[in-house]
């Protein structure tokens, strides 16, 4: 059939543990941003959790302290839904050195919430095939199954 040429892209978006307090702003930027949040959830990880999900990093100077980082705290997983979302989420997140993106993207979230290139509040797929990976890792098939079997056969 014959559509648009709209095309809705979902991506993975994280708020790393130093950006949970300000979960409510940055919910409300992600919405008013024109964003569907269509999953959500608050997890920790585990420093297996976030080696394999920063797997391209390993080998890294930094991978060592960003584990630190990622598994200091709660973080809230999310997947975001919107035309073009992969790239308009980078765009709306800002430059990883959160430094930098005060200069060349005073508006971002990494600009305004984020401290500098290692502690910058959130995070954002880079590609398509990175958000299924990602989208993967945190919200899996199979507990998306397992929650709705009970609730089908629940008497109240
Ligand atoms: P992005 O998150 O923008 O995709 P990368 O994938 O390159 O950036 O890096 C993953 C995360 O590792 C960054 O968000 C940041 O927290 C951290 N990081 C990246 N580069 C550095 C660096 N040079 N020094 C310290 N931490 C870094
Ligand atoms: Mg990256």
């Amino acid at each position: 059939h014959v559509h648009l040429g709209i095309v809705m892209q979902r991506t993975f978006a994280m708020l790393k543990p130093d950006a949970v307090e300000k979960m409510g702003q940055i919910l409300k930027l992600i919405i008013e941003n024109g964003f569907k949040v269509t999953k959500l959830k608050m997890v920790q990880m585990t420093k297996e959790h976030a080696l394999e999900f920063y797997a391209e990093h390993k080998g890294k100077p930094f991978l060592p302290f960003l584990v630190e980082y990622m598994t200091s705290g709660p973080v809230i997983a999310m997947e975001l839904l919107a035309e073009n979302g992969v790239a308009k989420w980078r765009e709306l997140l800002g430059p990883t050195d959160s430094e930098q993106a005060r200069k060349d993207a005073p508006g971002s979230i990494r600009a305004r919430f984020g401290k500098d290139k290692s502690l910058n509040a959130a995070h954002g797929s880079d590609s398509c095939i990175s958000a299924e990976r990602e989208l993967n890792i945190f919200f899996p098939m199979s507990r998306i199954a397992q929650y709705e079997s009970p609730r089908s056969t629940a008497t109240f």
